[in-house]
């Protein structure tokens, strides 16, 4: 039987592999019976895309940025 922690953990590792099918049954016996798993299962893949729109974005700004730095401008001036 997995304890909460070994479930999260698989939660996780469900969005960068594919989970055995042992795995996924222990995971979703689990999750019927535990209400605090259950809701974290259904925020990871909310979270996860909320992650990865925050890091494009965050690339974004740091590009647009590369543009205006003041070594830039100096190399400009040349
Ligand atoms: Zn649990």
């Amino acid at each position: 039987m997995l304890n909460c922690r070994e479930v999260t953990r698989l939660v996780s590792e469900s969005q960068e592999r594919r989970l055995s099918v042992v795995e996924k049954m222990s995971l979703n016996l689990h999750l019927m019976m535990c209400d605090g798993c259950k809701n974290f299962s259904l925020q990871v893949p909310f979270l996860r895309r909320a992650m990865k729109a925050y890091s494009e974005r965050l690339e974004e700004m740091i590009e647009d940025q590369g543009g205006e730095t003041p070594q830039n401008a100096e190399d400009k001036s040349k």
